[in-house]
Formats: C-alpha cells, structure tokens, sequence
C-alpha cells in the first residue's frame, strides 16, 4: 500500500507531545511491515540546514484569495528507516522559533499556516506521492480529509484516495473565525453545522472527523469516552454520528529509541530478564545527577510531563507533602503552566535531596527518569493513549494511574488476583479524586517497601509486555483497507 501520513510534528525532526511519537513510530512500522510510506511534514527551522532537509524534489503552489503561495518540497528520510520524509518549504510560516506557539502565545496566522500546510500536502498527493490512502492527523491536517472529500464530490481524481484521520486529543480543536473559510480551497457550503462549522467558527478537527472515510483515536477506551459529554470538547454528537466508522487503536512505542536493552541515553542498560543492577545503576545515577540523596531505598517517583491540569498535577502537588512524609523522592521534569513550575521548583527547595524539579525539555533525562525511577506518576485527568505509562512499563517502572483512556488500556490495577494470574502491572485509580490518588500512592509505597515479591512480579510482567508497534500497525492497515473498500 502507499500511504502518506500527513502530520505537523514528527519525531526526531520536530516536537512538542506524543503526536511526534506516534507519526514516526507508526510510520516506520509500516514501511517495515512493506509498505510504501511518506510522511508529509512542515518545514520548521529545525530542519534549516541543507544536510537535515535533503534535496529539493519538486515545488507546489496554493492559490490564496489574492496570492498564489509556493513552496520547494525537500526529500530526506527518518533516519534508520525505510520512510521517506517530504518537507513543505515556506520560511515565512515555518522558519521560526516554535512549531505553534512562541512566548506562550499561539502564532496569530496559525490558520493561514497549517490552511497552507495542508493545501500543499494534497498538491503533493496529486503528482510527488500518489497514495492509496492519506493518514491526516489532528486540527492542523483535518482539512486533507475535507479537500479529498470535495474532489471525491466533483468527481477529481484525488477523490479515489481512502482518508484516516487520527484524533490524537480532543481538546484541541483548531478553531477559527469564519472568514478563514475562504483560505481552505473547500466550496463555501461545507461550512455547515454537520462538516466544518462549529457555532459560527470554522472547526478543523471536526472538518477532519466529518469528512475523513475512517476516523480514528489513539486507545480503545479514548474512542468510546470521547462520544461522551464529559471528554468530546462539544464534538461528541460528530463523533458518534460516525458510528462504527470511529475505531480506538493504541499507540505502541518506538522499541529502538525506548528500551532499556539498548538506550545509550542510559548509563547502564539493562533487560527484564536482569534488571536488577542495571536498574539499581540507573537510579544511583540519575540521584547523583539530580542531586537527590544517593540511597537505594528511599522510593524514588519519576514524572515527564507537560505540566498542565491534564497531567494531573493538581491531585500531586495537593498530596506531595503528605506523601512526602513516607521515605520517598520525587524526580520532576516538565514545563507548562508556570503555577505548577513554581510550586515543583518551591518542593525541590523545601525538600532539598527529596524533590528535584528539573522545568526544561530534555530528551535524554526523560530516558534516565523512566529508567532511574522506581514507580512513575501519571494520574491524568483525562489520557487519550498516554506514551510515558507505557514507557514506564517497558523500563520495568510500574506506573501509577487514573484509569482512563489509554491508561486505563494499557494498566493492569496490582490486586491479589491480578498478581497471581500475571496480568499485574502497576497501581490504578478510578475516580480523579486526590485522597483516592494518595491512598494509591500508599498501596504502592507498601508493596515497594514491604512486598519485593510482588513488586518484582509488577516489574516483569511490564517489561515484558508487547508493547511495540506491530500490532497496532496491523489494526492501521486493516482501517486503511477499510477507507478503500469504502470508496468501492
Ligand atoms: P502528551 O502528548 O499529551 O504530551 P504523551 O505521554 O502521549 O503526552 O507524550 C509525551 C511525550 O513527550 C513523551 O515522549 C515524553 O517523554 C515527552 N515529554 C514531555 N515533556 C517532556 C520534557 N519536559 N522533556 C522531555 N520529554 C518530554
């Protein structure tokens, strides 16, 4: 199959959240599994360096009201891999200092960037890569799915490509005022409630779930909560009309880039069938390199993070100074909202060699804390798939977490039963209620602390649960298939 993906992030060229996990990911599990795959991406300052972009392989034009705005597409690949990487040119959209949002503001032409972005992808589509399918992702590539939708209407021949679109979270919705309607290349009457129209304003993510043949969110659970209320951002009602064409499918990992058998980030690797020094290494080093008192036994809590109220830093900042009371620590890393910065960086002062709050994006301690860290703290109020819980559990760090979205798929809750049947995997909590967060917390640090046997079963059974990307990349194929049976 040819596929294209079409994403505005992707890792290791560009990112700020899972989505750059995921396209990447994704995409060289497929091209492993055979098939053909270009991932279509902006052109970011990141790639500035004519090595990083490759060699240019073609140009494509947008016309605009009142300008036609053209960009050299670049090839390079995703290194180690068999996908091809296509770069979408414009310095004046792409060449800056952030991907979305520069000094905590979003960029004011965000629209016209990613109207463009997509518009140029599609002409890619048209003549660069030819696909069977296009994979869009999120608000900045949901009007791909619409413009195919329209030249399936008008009887183009763009119209025979099958469209998935991947809703990697639903608070994001891309909306903007109506008058943008007119960069989008769609005729005005898809500006209505059932398409691109969200009470008055232009709605890109749900431009992409009305129109895309397959519609699909990144766990299982994510997919059935999001038809709800309480998760659907106002867009439940579009997704359930979707019915059975709105498919969960859970994000696997990069097995090349996380695992503790071969992470050179890591100052000692280790694997599930012997973890025990390496991982006892790690935790010594990632103390000394955190300033952390160097002792085994104190219980050492990880957390990478954006450091948003999604993140669940409410029920750990309420709770930290009780849990604080038990011989524990705290390894913190993450930015965000700068009152959850103040109050981590005040906990690393007031608790100095219990808490280290390190605010700052830093791939390689991420890897560390994962590897370093004895349990990991990820209660977040809502997770559509979550990567750290499952990174946590590939590095034989047992994860605690609100049971929802894809923490909820991807947790097994440690009870006797789930111990003695080998399904345990880390310590989960239904309500997002702090007191029930602390009393899991304290069933964590009594098992740490006075039940190795079980806690060594939590490892294991993590470490060696499949948590790569095959199997989702098989559920992908078969809803590509799907997207292209439906076009008949
Ligand atoms: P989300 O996409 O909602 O931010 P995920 O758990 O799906 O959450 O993915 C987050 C990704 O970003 C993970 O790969 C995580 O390691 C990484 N990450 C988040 N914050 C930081 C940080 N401050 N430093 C390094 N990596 C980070």
């Amino acid at each position: 199959m040819r596929i294209m993906m079409v994403a505005s992030e992707a890792v290791p060229l560009a990112k700020t959240g899972g989505l750059a996990d995921v396209s990447t990911g994704l995409s060289k599990a497929l091209a492993d599994a055979g098939h053909e795959v270009a991932l279509v991406l902006p052109c970011y300052r990141q790639f500035i360096s004519e090595a990083d972009r490759g060699t240019v392989v073609g140009e494509v034009q947008v016309s605009f009201p009142g300008a036609v705005i053209n960009a050299e597409v670049y090839e390079t690949t995703i290194p180690e891999s068999k996908v091809k990487v296509l770069l979408i040119d414009r310095p004046s959209f792409f060449d800056r200092e952030g991907l979305y949002v520069e000094d905590g503001h979003d960029y004011g032409d965000n629209a016209e960037r990613f109207l463009f972005f997509s518009r140029a992808a599609v002409e890619v589509a048209k003549s660069l890569f030819v696909p069977d399918v296009i994979h869009a992702n999120d608000w900045q590539t949901g009007l791909v799915p619409a413009l195919i939708f329209q030249a399936r209407e008008n009887g183009e021949p763009l119209g025979s490509i099958g469209t998935t679109f991947t809703i990697h979270n639903m608070a994001f919705h891309g909306e903007f005022p109506s008058l943008q309607m007119t960069n989008t290349g769609l005729d005005s009457e898809y500006f209505n409630w059932e398409q691109l129209e969200y009470f008055g304003k232009l709605n890109l993510l749900k431009g992409g779930i009305a129109t895309a043949d397959k519609v699909t969110t990144v766990s299982p659970t994510y997919a059935t909560e999001i038809c709800q209320p309480e998760y659907g951002y106002g867009l439940d009602p579009a997704l359930e009309h979707r019915g059975t064409d709105l498919v969960g499918i859970l994000n696997g990992v990069d097995m090349n880039v996380w695992n503790p058998a071969v992470d050179s980030k890591l100052p000692e690797q280790y694997t599930a069938q012997n973890y025990s020094a390496g991982k006892s290494a790690c935790k010594s080093a990632l103390q000394q390199e955190l300033g952390l008192h160097e002792n085994p036994d104190a219980m050492l809590f990880g957390l990478v993070s954006r450091l948003t109220d999604q993140k669940g830093l409410d029920l750990i900042t309420q709770k930290a100074i009780q849990i604080l009371g038990a011989d524990v620590q705290f390894a913190f890393l993450g930015t965000g909202d700068s009152r959850y910065e103040t109050i981590l960086s005040d906990l690393q002062q007031a608790y100095p060699g219990k808490v280290a709050a390190v605010i700052g994006f830093d791939d390689g301690l991420a890897h560390r804390i994962e590897a370093g860290s004895d349990a990991y703290f990820m209660p977040s109020r809502f997770e559509p798939c979550g990567l750290n819980q499952q990174y946590s559990l590939i590095y034989g760090t047992p994860p605690l977490v609100h049971a929802v979205g894809g923490l909820a798929d991807s947790v097994v809750d440690a009870n006797r039963h789930t111990l003695d049947n080998g399904t345990a995997t880390g310590f989960t909590f239904s309500n997002y209620d702090a007191d029930l967060f602390l009393e899991t917390v304290w069933r964590s640090v009594g098992m740490f602390q006075h039940h190795k046997d079980d806690w060594n079963k939590l490892v294991t059974n993590g470490m060696t649960r499949d948590s790569s990307w095959n199997r989702s990349a098989q559920e992908y194929v078969d809803v590509y298939q799907s997207a292209i049976e439906k076009l008949g």
